[in-house]
């Protein structure tokens, strides 16, 4: 079996700048992503908003700061893994070395380091409680966020009224032929400037309070019925697509099982080294616990510079820290 350096576990935008440095800095890598995109919550959840504090960007899309850390990387040419999750980690000794196997559903992978890159975990979302709903599940019901041209001149349905169903509401809006935004509240807890836009608008309805009862159809979803809670009467509106925007689970799942020290949903590391409490697996980015942390994606690059040079050491002790890239002899242009 072959073994590489480090597998990374999850490709979101600090699992994918591990695999650059990584390969920039002479490791095998492999990454494995659960979902079937890369980019993490940049591609998952928030495509088409604005980063405005990555370094080097005034402001950039979350999907194509994703798709810039992916051209990043394959420059390198780490393996990229997709649609397969970890379940779990396990310690295997060959000669005297301790290496990991890192095992999906369908494949194991061999590695000397793991870097845990998991964020906040699998992306579970809160279901919509509509009857029907389960039905059409990706198949004109949605809680990831489809390719956007998908909505072209749709009628699309969005629920919710936080940060998630706004963001939404703004990137579908322009696609849609009409899009309603329905939220059980009259009161929306997004950001405002978000709620402002949306009324601002013209393809937008605003709908509240107003509750999602039933989605219908034959093969595809054809309507909706709605409760409009102020006069408690049932309505139907024909829809062509409904999107969930109730938000996400944190859930770390199967990382839970890997022997790491879990608090809530993060893993605890010494942020001197990146390390976890077992040898020879790192962690960084969103999940990596310590005092004065905080979630950014800038943070988790920085992390990630501490975990390679300490992987590199780990892998070979002759070799301390990280040389400048600008050093570094035969790298690809
Ligand atoms: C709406 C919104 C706006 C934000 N705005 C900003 C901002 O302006 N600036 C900023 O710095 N940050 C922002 N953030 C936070 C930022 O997105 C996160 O800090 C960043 O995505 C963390 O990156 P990560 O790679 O650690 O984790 P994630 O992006 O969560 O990626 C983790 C990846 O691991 C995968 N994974 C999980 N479990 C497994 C498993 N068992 N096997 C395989 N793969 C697995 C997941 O599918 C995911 O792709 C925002 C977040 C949200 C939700």
């Amino acid at each position: 079996m072959e073994v590489k350096d480090v597998v990374i576990i999850g490709a979101g935008p600090v699992g994918l700048f591990g695999a650059t440095m990584a390969s920039l800095h002479g490791l095998s890598a492999t990454v494995i992503e659960s979902l079937p995109e890369l980019g993490g919550q940049l591609y998952a959840l928030y495509p088409e908003k604005p980063i405005y504090d990555v370094a080097g960007f005034h402001g950039i899309t979350g999907k194509d700061l994703a798709l810039r850390l992916i051209d990043q990387a394959q420059h390198f040419s780490p393996t990229f893994v997709v649609g397969q999750a970890v379940e779990s980690i396990r310690p295997v000794e060959i000669e005297d070395e301790l290496l990991y196997d890192v095992v999906t559903a369908t494949a194991t992978h061999r590695s000397r380091a793991v870097l845990v890159t998991v964020g906040i975990g699998a992306f579970i979302p809160r279901k919509l409680p509509a009857e029907g709903a389960d039905h059409f599940e990706g198949n004109g019901v949605y809680y990831l966020m489809p390719p956007l041209d998908h909505f072209h001149d749709r009628k699309v349905l969005v629920v919710g009224g936080g940060d998630t169903a706004l963001d939404w509401t703004l990137a579908i809006a322009p696609k849609a032929r009409r899009l309603t935004l329905i939220h059980r509240r009259v009161q929306f807890r997004g950001q405002e400037a978000s709620i402002q836009q949306i009324e601002e608008t013209p393809n937008i309805d605003v709908k509240a309070p107003y509750a999602l009862l039933r989605v219908e159809g034959e093969s595809q979803v054809e309507r909706v019925v709605v409760k409009n809670i102020g006069s408690g009467e049932e309505e139907v509106w024909p829809m062509d697509d409904v999107v969930g925007g109730l938000g996400f689970l944190p859930s770390l799942g199967p990382a839970k099982t890997w022997g790491l020290h879990i608090e809530g949903n993060t893993i605890i590391v010494d942020p001197h080294s990146m390390a976890t409490t077992l040898p020879g697996i790192y962690a960084c980015g969103d999940v990596a616990q310590y005092p004065g942390k905080v979630k950014l994606i800038a943070t988790g690059f920085g992390e990630i510079g501490i975990a390679i040079a300490q992987i590199r050491t780990y892998i070979d002790p002759s070799k301390h820290g990280l040389p400048h890239s600008t050093n570094l002899k035969g790298v690809p242009l």
